[in-house]
């Protein structure tokens, strides 16, 4: 039934795709619109490639809102039907390789593409109703014209996600599928950008980059706040909180058991932190906190999630590594800590070094050590131990159950 409805989609897109790129005479492709387009698409999924993977990941089983309408919308006003296509197959082709990587399922983003070729082209059929282009109509007409095809791009894109997670989703109240509201103005606010955009490129070309930098800004200045506030992270450390971690890493744990990938789990924790605190102070040792999270987020990919679990306790989830890599990671990890040179003031007020740092690290994986969160995490602890009674600053995995 869902597959049949996925299917469909993909299909009805391919078709709609061939039937246009028939028709479409080759003198009407605009190309220098399309490049400038798919520029920003591109720059604009890679400036906020860190905080588009979060968000997809603490959306799971709610219609996903990228700001890639932007682009996508501007090019359902100013580019033919197959440009358009490609436009999308790139947007989403980029994503695939810098965000969703490893950790999505492929007919689900093929799927997501064929909604949006869908959605792309009820809207430009939307405005072949309307005798001159919208853009060049500036007058009631025009923005009746714009109304309608930004509805229209919406919805159709809207019914199909929401259909399809209602047809996966089952054990899930129809109403999560909807997503929460706010995630549907920021769609809106794309399309309203794009339309912008377009005029601006039909008019002042010149001018377009302007509004790149002001998306990229917006997202980044509006949404990652936004987000780092709902995902409650750890003031000291500006690592996510254990809770959260907890979230994302069980999130994880599910999508590599549908994947068949895995998930590493490392446990880290400073040695003789006490020494530093009672040496230095508590201020210096803080200061010593911050530089080691730091240190674990620049060792790590960018798609790999570091949290603070208390203390000078830290844990990473790294998705899609094998044991081997798990074993690298935090050797490597632990190799950066030992290099921090931190300089932090003490008690009385003096500049001091703090260096030669130790940790010891627990590691453990999906599904080799643990097939579920609890007995993984149980496991890292306990290898922990072991790296800890062993005489610290070292790694220990975990042994198979
Ligand atoms: P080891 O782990 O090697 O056994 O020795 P340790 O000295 O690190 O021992 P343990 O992990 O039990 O102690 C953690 C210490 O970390 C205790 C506390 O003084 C210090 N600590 C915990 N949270 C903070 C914090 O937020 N700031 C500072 N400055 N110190 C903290
Ligand atoms: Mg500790
Ligand atoms: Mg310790």
């Amino acid at each position: 039934m869902v597959l049949a409805y996925v299917v469909t989609a993909d299909v009805l897109a391919s078709l709609v795709t061939l039937a246009t790129a028939w028709r479409t005479p080759a003198e009407t492709l605009a190309w220098p619109l399309f490049l400038l387009l798919a520029g920003g698409a591109v720059l604009h999924l890679e400036a906020a490639q860190g905080i588009e993977r979060i968000r997809e990941i603490s959306r799971e089983g709610s219609p996903h809102a990228h700001m890639q309408s932007v682009w996508l919308f501007a090019g359902v006003l100013v580019l033919p039907m197959p440009l358009l296509v490609a436009l999308i197959a790139i947007s989403y082709l980029h994503a695939w390789l810098r965000v969703y990587k490893r950790r999505a399922v492929l007919f689900r983003k093929v799927f997501s593409a064929a909604t949006v070729v869908l959605a792309c082209a009820a809207a430009q059929q939307v405005l072949g109703f309307f005798p001159n282009r919208p853009l060049d109509v500036d007058g009631p007409i025009g923005l009746i014209a714009l109304t309608l095809a930004g509805l229209v791009y919406w919805l159709v894109n809207y019914a199909l996600v929401v259909a399809a997670i209602v047809m996966t989703n089952r054990d899930q109240p129809a109403r999560a599928a909807l997503g929460n509201a706010s995630d549907q103005l920021i769609i809106l606010a794309s399309i309203g950008l794009g339309s912008v955009l377009a005029i601006m490129m039909n008019d002042r070309p010149w001018l377009a980059p302007m509004l790149l930098l002001t998306v990229l800004a917006l997202h980044m200045g509006l949404l990652l706040p936004q987000f780092r506030v709902a995902a409650r992270t750890d003031s000291k450390t500006g690592l996510v909180d254990a809770t959260f971690w907890h979230d994302v890493a069980g999130r994880e744990i599910e999508r590599a058991r549908r994947l068949q990938s895995t998930v590493g789990v490392l446990l880290l924790d400073l040695d003789h932190f006490k020494q530093i605190n009672d040496t230095y102070g508590h201020l210096a040792g803080d200061r010593v906190l911050l530089a080691v999270a730091d240190a674990l987020k620049h060792s790590v990919r960018s798609y790999d999630l570091v949290g603070r679990f208390g203390g000078e306790e830290f844990a990473v989830l790294l998705p899609g590594v094998s044991t081997d890599e798990v074993r690298a990671t935090a050797e490597r990890i632990r190799f950066e800590i030992a290099s921090l040179h931190i300089v932090a003031v003490d008690r009385l007020g003096r500049e001091q070094v703090v260096a030669g740092l130790t940790a010891s690290v627990g590691a453990a994986v999906f599904p080799d050590t643990g097939t579920e969160l609890s007995p993984l995490l149980l496991a890292a602890d306990e290898a922990l131990y072991q790296a800890k009674s062993n005489g610290r600053d070292r790694v220990a995995t975990a042994q198979l159950f």
